[in-house]
């Protein structure tokens, strides 16, 4: 039997079909079109299920199980989308059933960000792992939680959201209403604002001459050793470090994936994250911890989604 994988994004659609083993065979990818509204992106998943399927040679009734994950918020045990930002229009949508009655194959949601966490941990950089945190850097700040060597998504899926952690009381406003969480002040979107704010007060910097600067734009010139852009770097580092450090107080994992496009930043954030991060975690809890990169870069939340389907499609047996 074959499982299908579908890593659901504002921007990218993508859906694998994978073998009984897990391992992906062929891979469709469609620009989303979030725009467009929600009927029209659930007919691009079916069509692109179909297309892939059609693709792959394996009819519907072929499938055993198919997974999806998409940004949060999402509530796996109940089936339901709640109202992730850039997918307008859905909201409280009963994605699992919708699925199931359109593609014919039993269909189950969890978040992207869990599983990337999953596939890492199947396939990737924390196999063998029991207690793992898996924390994705970009647009936004995202983690999935392995606990006990299974997926932790707390009373309704909510649990792992580490980029609303406040570490900045009062802080820049953030997309989830409140003031100074970590992903307003450390992912990509809060670099560029620590950016936009200083640059017009800073005439000596390289961010000055830009009317809108982007995080790469600050990781170049941090790079060229602009010292505005490296206390931003800094400043980001620091903050990430503080909620870092309060996953591992809490949870005293033996192994933390991050990743993400921000750590391109490198060094220049890295070293303070790390430094913070001791700063502010107990050192007991600290022991033995590895942290490593991921190893299936952009699959891992693909690669996790056909793992759920495998995962869903064996408790349902069992069940
Ligand atoms: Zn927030």
């Amino acid at each position: 039997m074959a499982f299908v994988g579908i890593d659901l994004g504002g921007t990218q659609l993508r859906v694998a079909v994978a073998d009984a083993r897990g391992k992906l065979r062929t891979v469709v990818r469609h620009p989303t079109e979030a725009a467009r509204g929600r009927r029209h992106v659930i007919k691009r998943i079916t069509e692109t299920v179909a297309e892939a399927l059609d693709l792959d040679g394996t009819p519907a009734r072929g499938v055993r199980a198919l997974g999806i994950g998409l940004p949060g918020p999402v509530d796996p045990a109940a089936g339901l989308v709640i109202s992730p930002a850039n997918l307008p229009g859905f909201h409280n949508v009963p994605l699992n059933r919708i699925l199931s009655r359109a593609t014919g194959i039993p269909s189950f949601l969890h978040h992207d960000a869990h599983l990337a966490a999953l596939g890492e941990h199947r396939r990737g950089a924390a196999r063998g792992a029991s207690e793992l945190i898996y924390v994705t850097v970009s647009t936004g700040i995202g983690a999935g939680l392995i606990l006990r060597g299974e997926l932790y998504a707390g009373a309704h899926g909510i649990a792992g959201e580490i980029g609303h952690i406040v570490v900045q009381p009062g802080g820049p406003l953030c997309r989830c209403g409140n003031h100074g969480c970590v992903e307003a002040v450390a992912s990509g979107t809060g670099i560029a604002h620590a950016a936009r704010i200083a640059a017009p007060n800073s005439a000596g910097s390289a961010l000055h001459r830009l009317s809108d600067p982007s995080p790469e734009d600050v990781v170049r010139a941090a790079r060229a050793g602009d010292e505005l852009a490296t206390t931003i770097l800094e400043s980001a580092g620091s903050y990430l470090g503080i909620a870092m450090g309060t996953l591992v107080n809490l949870f005293n994992p033996e192994l933390i994936v991050l990743g993400g496009s921000v750590l391109k930043a490198g060094r220049q954030l890295l070293a303070p994250m790390r430094r913070s991060m001791a700063a502010s975690s107990w050192k007991a809890a600290r022991r033995g911890l590895r942290i490593v990169r991921p190893a299936l870069g952009g699959d891992a939340g693909l690669i996790g989604a056909v793992e759920f389907a495998q995962l869903r499609a064996r408790h349902a047996r069992s069940a």
